[in-house]
């Protein structure tokens, strides 16, 4: 799937980033991110391409959801929206 450099999510736009390894809260046990305040999703830059863009469209839904309004979120409904978006996009756009 080709990603652009920056997403626009509800008018606001995130910058897509590989990253070495993703730390938060002092553990680096992570392939993906996304920084509402720095409007910018991170993706760990060692996994296979398919891992990438599952993660990339993960972090996206969590923009997507904080961008409408929800900023409390259950990680839960996060994969499953995620899962399926995911599936949409790759199955239907270039
Ligand atoms: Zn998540």
């Amino acid at each position: 799937m080709e990603l652009k450099n920056e997403i626009k999510v509800g008018g606001v736009v995130y910058a897509l980033t590989e990253k070495p390894f993703i730390e938060i809260d002092g553990s680096r046990d992570f392939i993906g991110n996304c920084d509402y305040q720095k409007a910018e999703i991170a993706v760990l830059s060692d996994i296979s391409d398919e891992r990438k863009d599952q993660t990339v469209i993960h972090e996206l839904t969590h923009a997507i959801f904080y961008e409408a309004g929800y900023e409390e979120q259950d990680e839960d409904m996060i994969n499953r929206v995620g899962k399926v978006l995911h599936q949409v996009l790759i199955d239907n756009f270039d």
